[in-house]
Order: structure tokens, then sequence, then C-alpha cells
């Protein structure tokens, strides 16, 4: 399998290819700033698989809190792309499910994460696993 992305203004595209290792759906307070306030669809996939085909994105890592990730977005249109460098899922960078070209590729999430800072208008699927921070 294999995937591909890009951003809305169509500045900056990517490719994956491989498998989806995991498919997630985060309910951090980060998480729901990049958002705009639901939760954070996600798809990890090996980072040796990843590769930008076209543009260069701007990244942010905030230096105020520990595991910080870094988070890859298009500096024109602000669409975020990619969460990668991350201290919990090591060798695996995060697709974010709105950049895919074809987002029903996800399907949906297996997972929901951070569940502590859930909001009661966020909703969790039938079935969906449920974590209060990360997976053990
Ligand atoms: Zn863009
Ligand atoms: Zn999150």
């Amino acid at each position: 399998m294999s995937f591909s992305g890009g951003c809305y203004c169509g500045k900056i595209k990517y490719e994956a290819d491989g498998d989806a290792l995991m498919k997630l759906q985060c309910h951090c307070r980060e998480c729901t700033y990049i958002t705009g306030g639901s939760a954070n669809l996600t798809m990890g996939v090996a980072e040796a698989g990843f590769k930008y085909t076209q543009g260069a994105p701007s990244s942010y890592k905030r230096d105020d809190i520990d595991g910080a990730v870094t988070r890859d977005f298009c500096g024109d249109c602000g669409t975020p792309l990619v969460t990668r460098l991350i201290p919990g899922a090591p060798g695996a960078v995060l697709l974010k499910i709105g950049s895919l070209d074809n987002p029903a590729e996800f399907i949906g999430p297996d997972a929901a994460i951070y569940t502590d800072e859930k909001h009661d208008f966020h909703t969790i699927a039938d079935g969906v696993a449920q974590f209060t921070k990360l997976p053990e």
C-alpha cells in the first residue's frame, strides 16, 4: 500500500510507501489547536517510506513541554501535513488524514488516544479502543 497527499494550496506534496502501522484519533489539547477543535485523525506509516515530492513544509515544535513532537504544515496555506520525530513512536510519521489525496483510504481509526483530554462534543465510534494516554 502507498499513500499520497499534500496541502490545500497545492504547493506541497508527499508520498508514503508501506502499510498503515496505526490509525488513531487523538484528543489531546495540542491536537485540538491544530484541528480547530475536533479530534485529530492520523495514520502512522514508516518514516523510511515517507518523502516530500514537491515543496518544503514549515515545521514547529514546542520547547516548553516534554515529549513534544514536530509538526509539519504548509507555510502558505497552513494545512497540517505530518507529525514526525515522535518520542512515543520512533521510526514512524503520522499523516494527517485531511491531507491525504484520498482521505477515504483511512477507513477509520483503530484507537482513540488521550481520552483524558476528550471533550463532550468529541465522539468515539463503537469498537474503537480507548486509551487515556498512549497504548502501553
Ligand atoms: Zn499549501
Ligand atoms: Zn494529540
